[in-house]
């Protein structure tokens, strides 16, 4: 198994021009294959690949890794698994695997199923077939191009100096407590999706929204853009349909809410909070 240290770097890329070595990974639905003794996602190099007896549906290019093409591999249903291996929900593996496993592991997940849901098309129902050069599902019989989809959302930290909002979902497990967040619609700029959203899910209304960062979430295929706010009055309300908690939590008593290892929002949260610690917060008394 092929391991990658702190230095490795990734580079998305579409076609893979410049054909240097390879190295796999291997995905079934939304599950990777693991190595069994380091717990780590398993990567492969050609000859373990030609050695392994697995069967592959699919295999799809998703960038350089160092001086590396990166390969994804999509398995049949029935096919046997390597030596010393498992296959693992994505899922679990978050916040265990490091960081420039996630990102490739993201991206090979979306890919695949992409393709595995754009193999007709939308335009008038021939079957596709991937594009020689673009990323792209091809119809030739009406030249319709059918890229990999993501879903832009917002996900917001509202706070009110040492308080943080923080809202538990319906659909969360126990007690756990978030951040709020929303899709963006069809025709909407960012600032009006935060707007819109936390009145809609907490009747509140928020001011100086500032950008932080992003994290790419690919249950299904979302691109989270993580912003900081401040409130701007307004009684909180739970909408009570996808929120059904939600409160203000001085910083030093917060409740169980996601760790910054595994996502954005916990990230958010770790990083407001180290500003109030280190008191330099600006305008903070
Ligand atoms: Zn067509």
């Amino acid at each position: 198994m092929i391991s990658l240290n702190s230095k490795t770097t990734f580079i998305v890329e579409n076609t893979d021009n410049k054909k240097l070595d390879k190295i796999f990974l291997v995905i079934k639905g939304e599950e990777l294959l693991i190595d069994n003794v380091s717990q780590n996602l398993a990567l492969i190099d050609n000859e373990q690949y030609k050695w392994s007896e697995m069967s592959v549906k699919t295999e799809h290019f998703i960038g350089y890794l160092d001086s590396n093409s990166l390969y994804a591999l999509e398995l049949e249903d029935e096919s046997s698994l390597m030596a010393e291996t498992s296959l693992k929900p994505f899922r679990t593996l978050l916040g265990i695997i490091p960081d420039i496993y996630f990102g490739i592991c993201s991206r090979s997940i979306q890919l695949v199923e992409w393709n595995k849901k754009s193999k007709y098309c939308g335009v008038c129902g021939s079957e596709t077939s991937m594009h020689s050069i673009e990323k792209a599902m091809f119809c030739k019989e009406c030249n319709n191009l059918i890229y990999p989809r993501i879903s832009p959302c917002i996900i917001v930290l509202v706070t009110d100096k040492e308080r943080l909002l923080l809202a538990h979902n319906k659909g969360f497990p126990g007690k756990m407590y978030s951040t709020l967040a929303g899709f963006i619609e069809v025709g909407e700029t960012v600032e009006e999706t935060i707007k819109r959203e936390i009145f809609e899910e907490v009747n509140i209304k928020v001011k100086n929204c500032q950008y932080y960062g992003s994290q790419s979430w690919p249950f299904p295929s979302q691109l989270m853009l993580g912003f900081h706010a401040e409130y701007d009055g307004g009684e909180l309300k739970p909408d009570g349909d996808e929120i059904d908690i939600a409160d203000w939590f001085h910083y030093q008593s917060l409740p169980e809410v996601p760790p910054g290892s595994i996502s954005i929002s916990g990230r958010l949260i770790e990083s407001y909070v180290n500003k109030l610690t280190k008191k330099d917060l600006p305008g903070f008394t």
